[in-house]
């Protein structure tokens, strides 16, 4: 499998580091709000991402940290804590704030068919592990006491900036319009490991440790719980992209200078979903949700499935327009899928293989979802029976997360009993077996009857009979067997 790797800038073959387990750490929510359908796409892809690693055989231990604590409205270290922003918006408790969030979070994923991963862990469960490396830090110089925090000494590395050629100028958050520089700081993107000071002094959540009591910063917490549920190193580290800088950047710089050795290998960023005005964001006003969506009557799936239209490399325009597109797209498509007759012969392995070659090559190619979608429509198109298309659409399905077979099974029973309603002549055999001459003859035998030829109606009858076949009326229909 090829993916494209942020750090090295290349498409790259995708090699884990052990042959038998793909270790996957995706940045989670900060739990003081909703998550928007932005924050979302990114869960989406990076979704698809862990079941087509699972899908080609490969055990994956996904881990995921929630953000309850320490994460500050700038990216600088500045302002308020993101958590008790939350708390005071909504006159509750941080840690109400936080399993309400956390719970809405994960209502959403199910809504979306995003799978919750091995691991989920708040990030004020491991207090311990931060204290940890960062004593490390301090022992080794990399990190220094000051003003009462603790900051990382990016001057200490040999290259801080990974993911990006930025001129420095650009990226010294510090002297960001805006952004109050702190004067502890050695140098501009130092960043706090710890705070036991801040502008704020009511902060909730405090902790004991050995520079005073205080609250780990928000990088920390992906280091340490990554290190505590997967070890010294890691395949595979996902976000959306504004994680990149200075957050992704930052775990890096702390995380391989307490190892000693380079950390993760492949790093994942998911562009941004926008509005037509900019980035979606929980402060631009434009801020939709999966709630929302259902309020306004569109299915979340469709949702994922307008996710799924467009690569994970290029930034995505939400418009109510695309919504509805892609709402009707996938309307039609679950009724294709309906359409398909479950009982149609044994599935032909041969055509089933190709179809699902062209599947993996769309997701063998950095994650092509929008490509594998058209291998799905490939699939309604074939030249085999139904029985290998709905292996083919259910196949695909466990990476693709639309739920398609179980949404065709309901619009197979609505459109029974539209039929049935409609006063529709259902023909059922006993064994669930589909043989459309001996339907034929029932149809013929109940438009006998309906034009009252009651000779003709037994005839067929008897006809049927001579052949093996006997019929026996059910309210709307008939059904047959092979005696
Ligand atoms: P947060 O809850 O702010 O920590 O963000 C959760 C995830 O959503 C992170 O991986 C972010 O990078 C990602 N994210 C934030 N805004 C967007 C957006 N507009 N489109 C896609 N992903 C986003
Ligand atoms: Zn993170």
């Amino acid at each position: 499998m090829i993916l494209y790797n942020s750090a090295s800038r290349k498409r790259e073959e995708f090699v884990p580091n052990h042959p038998d387990i793909v270790k996957m750490y995706t940045c989670g929510p900060t739990v003081y709000h909703f998550a928007h359908i932005g924050n979302l796409r990114s869960y989406i892809m990076e979704d698809i991402l862990e079941k087509y690693l699972r899908y080609t055989g490969y055990n994956v231990k996904r881990v995921m940290n929630i953000t309850d604590v320490g994460h500050l409205t700038s990216d600088a270290d500045e302002g308020e804590d993101k958590m008790l922003k939350g708390a005071k918006r909504e006159h509750k408790t941080v840690m109400e704030i936080a399993q309400f969030y956390t719970d809405a979070f994960f209502d959403d994923c199910r809504k979306l068919n995003i799978k919750t991963p091995d691991v989920v862990e708040p990030a004020t469960h491991c207090i311990d592990e931060y204290i940890k490396i960062i004593t490390k830090l301090m022992d080794t110089g990399y990190a220094y006491f000051a003003g009462g925090n603790v900051y990382f000494d990016t001057s200490k590395l040999e290259r801080y900036y990974i993911f990006n050629d930025f001129k420095e100028e650009d990226l010294n958050v510090g002297v960001r319009e805006g952004v109050e520089e702190d004067t502890n700081k050695r140098n501009k993107n130092d960043f706090v490991l710890w705070f036991t000071k801040s502008k704020f002094e009511d902060q909730a959540l405090k902790w004991d440790s050995p520079w005073g009591v205080g609250y780990p910063g928000w990088h920390i917490e992906c280091s340490g719980i990554s290190m505590k549920h997967l070890g010294e190193d890691l395949d595979i580290h996902c976000g959306g992209i504004d994680n990149a800088f200075p957050h992704h950047t930052n775990e890096i710089a702390q995380s391989e200078s307490y190892l000693g050795h380079p950390w993760c290998k492949y790093w994942m960023h998911v562009l941004h979903l926008n509005t037509t005005s900019g980035k979606m964001s929980k402060s631009s006003g434009e801020f939709l949700t999966v709630s929302l969506l259902e309020q306004k009557g569109y299915d979340p799936l469709a949702y994922r499935f307008f996710c799924l239209q467009s690569h994970y490399r290029k930034s995505l325009v939400f418009t109510w327009e695309n919504l509805d597109n892609a709402q009707g797209a996938y309307n039609k498509l679950i009724a294709r899928v309906a359409a398909l007759k479950p009982d149609d012969g044994e599935v032909d392995q041969a055509a089933f293989d190709e179809l699902d070659a062209k599947f993996r090559a769309a997701m063998d190619n950095d994650l092509n979802s929008s490509l594998a979608v058209t291998a799905l429509y490939d699939v309604l198109k074939a030249k085999t029976n139904d029985a290998t298309k709905l292996k083919a659409i259910g196949a695909f399905d466990t990476v693709l997360g639309l739920s398609l077979l179980e949404k065709a099974a309901v619009k197979r029973e609505e459109l029974k009993k539209e039929q049935l309603a409609a006063g529709a002549f259902t023909i059922l055999s006993e064994s669930g077996e589909v043989d459309p001459e001996i339907e034929a003859k029932i149809q013929a035998r109940q438009d006998a009857k309906k034009a009252k030829n009651f000779a003709e109606a037994d005839r067929i009858r008897d006809e049927l009979k001579a052949a093996g076949i006997e019929v026996t009326d059910i309210p709307h229909g008939a059904k047959w067997k092979r005696l």
